[in-house]
């Protein structure tokens, strides 16, 4: 069965068209700029088949969008599949689902009444999710639709992790806890480590490091998410491209009192304006880091010491979390690609039983066991793959 993933979001669509028992990906691309001047990429992954590379093609709302995609799947020349039938499902990327959603489900208009109500915790992802979902129950009527959340990986946290130590009534009556996100990412690659470690995810402590421009570490004992650094919002736990991480919250008050920021101004600074890219001044991309800091500017490498530290000291704080941690992964931009990061960041690590393997260290964007034969702890590389999560979650909600 092929999986149709869709990620929208207000002015652009990502899809991929894949099969999750095969994990074979069909094709792939990109609708930008719907609602102004439509541009449309298309990958066919069949030799022989032509792509198409930000071609004008007139979307005036996610409707016609979705539309242009399921045209490219079947279309006669450069199509991958002969039919619209040969799409099982849709599986649909949603940011938050609250408390609402513990994992993926098949939609109906109460799980679309759901997703609304938790538009507030994410104003400018949910309402985006929602419009693509409503595009394709109208353009592939019939085609069950799944959604997937970021948040429903983390319901699983017990609530000492999750409380943030408010008044009580913030919780109960205002929803403010800690959801975490990246949850497809992190449930992928706990999958993959346990298979590769050859044990049951029942059995085993990880610890997944989701680096990118984003990034989240997310402590997972038997198969469940216990504690992650992403929090209420994405703006929490290690510093990140652009955003602060976690900080002390009487900064707010003393920078907004001095300079006569009001919030929104001074979130727009959290979110936009720091991070390693704050710290540097240099960049948001860890690689114009790297080379900024061998051609001699400190505050490059002070920004990805930051950054380097702060993994370094969630790993160690849900190694004692857990009890215990049997393998490390690392995922995502910088986890996958950056062997120096990857080096940096375990080499603090020896004294709970991580050693690194230089020389196996040094693969990229491939699965890897990159730390010594005799490490205790293990230390794995693991590409992430979100849409291969939602085709295989889709389709393992339409077979039932
Ligand atoms: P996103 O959170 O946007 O999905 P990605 O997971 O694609 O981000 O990660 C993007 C980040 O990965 C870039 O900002 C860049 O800093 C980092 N990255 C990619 N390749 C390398 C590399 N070779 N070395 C260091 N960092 C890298």
């Amino acid at each position: 069965m092929n999986i149709l993933v869709i990620n929208a979001g207000s002015s652009s669509l990502k899809y991929q068209l894949l099969d999750p028992d095969t994990g074979k990906l069909l094709a792939k691309g990109l609708c930008e700029r719907i609602g102004i001047d439509g541009k449309f990429t298309y990958k066919p992954q069949i030799s022989g088949k032509t792509g198409k590379d930000a071609a004008d093609v007139s979307m005036p709302t996610h409707a016609e969008a979705i539309q242009a995609v399921l045209d490219a799947l079947v279309d006669r020349e450069n199509g991958v599949i002969g039919s619209m039938k040969e799409i099982g499902a849709v599986g649909h990327r949603v940011v938050h689902g609250g408390e609402a959603f513990n994992k993926s489900v098949l939609i109906t208009d109460e799980v679309l009444k759901a997703i609304e109500d938790c538009i507030p915790l994410a104003p400018l992802h949910n309402p985006a999710n929602l419009t693509g979902i409503r595009a394709c129950q109208s353009v592939c009527p019939g085609v069950p639709n799944v959604a997937v959340f970021d948040t429903a990986f983390h319901q699983t946290m017990p609530p000492k992790a999750y409380m943030y130590a408010l008044p009580y009534e913030y919780y109960e009556k205002d929803k403010v806890r800690r959801y975490g996100f990246h949850g497809t990412s992190h449930k992928y690659v706990a999958g993959r480590a346990a298979a590769m470690l050859g044990k049951k995810i029942e059995d085993v402590k990880l610890i997944s490091c989701h680096l990118g421009n984003g990034s989240s570490v997310t402590a997972v004992d038997g198969g469940k998410s216990v504690d992650t650094s992403m929090g209420f919002t994405p703006l929490a736990g290690v510093p990140m491209g652009t955003r602060s991480g976690d900080l002390d919250a009487g900064i707010l008050q003393y920078l907004m009192n001095k300079y006569g920021l009001n919030i929104d101004e001074m979130l727009n600074i959290l979110n936009k304006k720091s991070g390693v890219q704050g710290v540097s001044g240099v960049s948001s991309d860890f690689r114009d880091l790297t080379e900024a800091f061998q051609k001699g500017n400190a505050r490059a490498g002070l920004a990805v010491d930051l950054f380097n530290y702060g993994v370094r000291k969630l790993i160690g704080a849900y190694a004692a979390a857990m009890g215990g941690v049997d393998a490390i992964i690392f995922t995502a931009g910088v986890g996958e690609n950056s062997a120096a990061q990857r080096m940096d960041i375990a080499s603090g690590l020896e004294f709970m039983g991580v050693k690194m393997d230089p020389e196996a260290n040094k693969a990229r964007g491939k699965e890897a066991v990159i730390s010594a034969a005799d490490s205790p702890v293990k230390v794995l590389l693991i590409p992430t793959n979100e849409e291969l999560m939602i085709a295989m979650d889709t389709a393992a909600i339409v077979k039932g």
